[in-house]
Order: structure tokens, then sequence, then C-alpha cells
């Protein structure tokens, strides 16, 4: 950007006071922030106007921006990061949200290489609670990677309890409808169906967010992105599901955690709005291996 950051540690907006920065995206910071009143300390994710202003698509960024608030204000659960109080100021808009203190779940598997699949199974099953509530409020989250999870607590060391945040391109849809058509997300996390939606306008559903579980699954236990931006096109290679598990990490993973990856990388139209019980059913991920004894 040309224009230097408005934010400020000390500085104050309704009745909070913003103290250090702890990440950011696209068209925002996000910093820690400290309610006077009670000195309780949150997040706040600012969003710069006029950056926006910068990029002449003002209507379209504020659309989008109260599309991220009137979503994240309908989500209440535990495994999605929850929104306190939206202010606006003049140059910005500041969600206050719930601290999620671990930072991203893309660090972890970074410095750790790759989980071990039972704690890829710890987090791949409160991530998938999480999207199954999503689904059934009627939201497509679009943009699920291991970034936009966030860690809230770690847990006999390497058990990580997770909030799914980022809720910028998420999308309501009416229920029973998959009406999602812009091509948004990350490449690698992109199901096949939203690279056609690209190429012809073709509408997408809530599928597409299993496809990222898949992907999401496939770098937590592989360590490695399943399209290698190297042997060309990454859309290409989604297209033809041109992925492989011959990768190191992949030799201690059981058949059954493959089949799952495998099962929900596969193109599905139309959308399925509840397949969740037979993933979860078929992964005895609700039998032993279980790690509910952490909580
Ligand atoms: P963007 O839409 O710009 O990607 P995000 O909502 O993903 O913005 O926030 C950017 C980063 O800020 C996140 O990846 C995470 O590291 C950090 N972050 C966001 N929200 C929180 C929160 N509630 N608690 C702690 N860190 C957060
Ligand atoms: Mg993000």
């Amino acid at each position: 950007g040309t224009q230097p950051p408005v934010i400020a540690t000390g500085r104050r907006f309704g009745s909070y006071e913003l103290l250090d920065q702890i990440g950011s995206g696209a068209s925002s910071y996000v910093f820690r922030c400290k309610a006077l009143s009670s000195g309780e300390i949150y997040a706040a994710k600012i969003i710069d106007l006029r950056s926006l202003r910068l990029r002449h698509d003002v209507k379209r960024e504020r659309t989008k921006l109260r599309r991220e608030v009137a979503i994240l204000r309908r989500m209440h659960h535990t495994c999605v990061v929850n929104l306190i109080e939206v202010i606006e100021t003049e140059n910005e808009l500041f969600l206050v949200m719930e601290l999620v203190r671990c930072g991203e779940l893309f660090y972890r598997i970074v410095e750790r290489k790759a989980l071990t699949e039972d704690e890829a199974k710890y987090v791949f099953r409160q991530v998938l609670e999480a999207v199954k509530y999503m689904h059934s409020q009627g939201v497509i989250h679009r943009d699920l990677k291991p970034e936009n999870i966030l860690i809230a607590e770690i847990l006999d060391g390497s058990y990580y309890r997770i909030k799914v945040a980022d809720f910028g391109l998420a999308k309501l849809v009416q229920s029973g409808y998959s009406a999602a058509k812009t091509f948004v997300g990350t490449p690698q996390y992109w199901a096949p169906e939203v690279i056609e939606a690209a190429n012809t306008g073709s509408a997408y559903g809530p599928a597409a967010d299993l496809w990222s579980l898949g992907v999401l699954l496939y770098v937590m236990l592989g360590g490695t992105y399943p399209f290698d931006t190297r042997r060309g096109p990454v859309e290409k290679q989604i297209r033809e599901g041109d992925y492989h598990f011959r990768y190191a990490a992949f030799q201690k993973v059981s058949r059954m955690a493959l089949d799952l990856i495998r099962g929900l990388m596969t193109e599905m139209h139309p959308a399925p709005m509840q397949p969740y019980s037979s993933i979860l059913a078929g992964t005895s991920m609700d039998a032993e291996g279980d790690h509910a004894d952490h909580t």
C-alpha cells in the first residue's frame, strides 16, 4: 500500500485499547486489544477502509465486509471463533473477537514437518464439527486451510484445541441450493468445481469445503501440498485428481486415513449437505483413538 497503516499500539477505539499486532492478511491487520472496563484481552481484526477506497471498489468491498460480519454474527460454536463486537470508525472497521492464543495451525505443521495420525485426527474432528455446524446454518466457508485454523490450547504437548477463523470469503447459501459462483480461496485447497465455476460461471456448494478438508488432512499428515506447482498448473492437477501418497510421511499413515482423504478429494455434484456422519463413522473417529479425554 501507499498509505501508512492508521493503526497504532495504545490507540483507543470504542471502549478498547490496541495492544500488539498478532497477524495480518490481504486487507486486514489483527491486533490484541484490551477492554478498558474489564481488562479482558481480545483480538481485533482491523480493516482499513481507506486502503479499500484506493482500490476503487469500495462498494464491493463493503458488501463483502458486511457479509463477513453478518455470517460471523450467526456463528456460535466452540470450534468457530466468536465475534464479540463490531466497531466502525470513519476509516476502519474493527471486528472484536475472542483471542485465540496459540497461533495458526499452519506454523505448527511447518515446525513439526507433519502431524502424527492421532494428532491430525484430533484436529480434524474439531474442524469437521465446525464445518458440519456451518453447513447446517447454510454457510460455506470457502477458505479452509491451516492459516485460518487457529490453536486455542495445546494439550499433552501436541494435541491442539482449534477454532476456525476468517469468514472473509464465506458465503451464505439458501438451504438446498448451491449458489456460490465466485472464484475465491487458495488454489491448493480449491475443489474441481470451484475451478469449473471460474471458467464457466457454474455454481458450487458446500461440497467444495469437503474437498478443502481433504487437502487439509493431506497437508497435516503428509506435511506437503498434494499438488506440485513445479509440475505445471495446479488447476490442471486438481481437475485430473492428480495427487499421490508417495511422500515418506505417508508410510506410517493408516489405509483408513488415506481412504478418507481420497473420499473427500473427490468431485461431488450435486453438493450433499449431510455426509458428515458417514465420514465420522468411516474413520472410527467416534471410537478408540479418540482424545476426548484430553478435554
Ligand atoms: P484475512 O482475511 O486477512 O486472511 P484473518 O481473519 O485470516 O484475515 O486473520 C489474519 C490472521 O490473524 C490469522 O491467520 C491469524 O494468524 C490472526 N488472527 C485472526 N483472528 C484471530 C483471533 N481471533 N485470535 C488470534 N489470532 C487471530
Ligand atoms: Mg486468513
